[in-house]
């Protein structure tokens, strides 16, 4: 598959005299590409794409050949969730059951936290390329996505952070709207900078509708901190759902199974191997697989 899309992208900024950062990404179509290559049902599309907004949001910090991994287990119907970030903006993303329909909440929300479930845990892995891949665990608050990423960086960072990411749905499973953005305290914010910001956020719309009233990055960041000093920084990076998967790279893979394990997966004549992180699948005879090994 090739997705090339032009609108998601990423901007930054400073506020209170440089001691806040703030970046806010509108990740809505590399959201809506994934759901149409899953046929992800809503309540799953929601968890997937809060979760690229995450990694999206948290590659800002990687460069070159760096790829950051989130993956979300809590125990919820949904299975574990898998997002892939690079430093080129490439994301990909899926979770282990996609086509479970969840009903909605009481005040008629999807139940995100329930269909991932609250009792395990987000990892975050940076891979460097190196032979050890920075990685940190920590135990989920809720589920929802938002806050597991918050306290992520609360506990496994020490740096105070506010983090949203909104999905909205529309007709037929489709995303109208995704994005977030991230907001954390630089070394020398004092508490009067935390209680500011947590008043604000407590009167904010949400991301999703800030997106539906067609609100570029720049200008979320101004509806958040524009009374705060905020320099928006003349840095923008472009996202998009890409997966870089391929016949070739699925042969490869392959190639690592032994001769046992190929002739129990390859009962018939055509065996169809599907990508996992785009639902791409491919096609091989039992003859192209036994003769992997000859
Ligand atoms: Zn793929």
């Amino acid at each position: 598959m090739k997705q090339v899309e032009k609108r998601d992208y990423l901007a930054k900024g400073m506020a209170f005299n440089d001691l806040v950062r703030i970046a806010v990404v509108d990740l809505t179509d590399a959201v809506d590409v994934m759901q149409q290559h899953h046929g992800s049902l809503p309540t799953a599309s929601a968890a997937i794409g809060r979760l690229m907004v995450a990694a999206a949001v948290m590659t800002d910090i990687i460069k070159d050949e760096q790829r950051l991994t989130l993956t979300v287990k809590g125990g919820g119907k949904l299975g574990a969730i898998h997002a892939q970030a690079d430093a080129y903006g490439n994301v990909r993303a899926y979770a282990d059951h996609m086509h479970i329909d969840f009903p909605l909440t009481e005040k008629g929300k999807l139940a995100v936290g329930e269909a991932v479930g609250s009792s395990g845990t987000l990892s975050v892995e940076f891979d460097y390329n190196l032979d050890s891949p920075y990685s940190g665990t920590v135990e989920l608050v809720s589920g929802e996505i938002a806050e597991d990423i918050a306290y992520y960086f609360a506990a496994s960072q020490q740096i105070p952070t506010v983090f949203a990411a909104g999905v909205l749905i529309g007709e037929a499973d489709r995303v109208y709207a995704a994005g977030g953005y991230l907001i954390q305290l630089m070394p020398g914010a004092g508490e009067d900078i935390i209680d500011k910001i947590e008043k604000r956020m407590q009167e904010v719309l949400p991301m999703t509708e800030l997106l539906r009233q067609g609100r570029t990055p720049e200008e979320i960041m101004e509806y958040l901190l524009g009374d705060e000093g905020l320099r928006i920084l003349d840095e923008k990076k472009e996202y998009r759902f890409f997966c870089n998967c391929s016949r070739e790279a699925l042969r490869a893979a392959l190639l690592s199974l032994s001769p046992e394990d190929l002739g129990e997966l390859v009962p018939d004549e055509e065996t169809e191997i599907c990508c996992s992180y785009c639902s791409t699948c491919y096609v091989f005879s039992r003859s192209e697989i036994m003769d992997l090994h000859q």
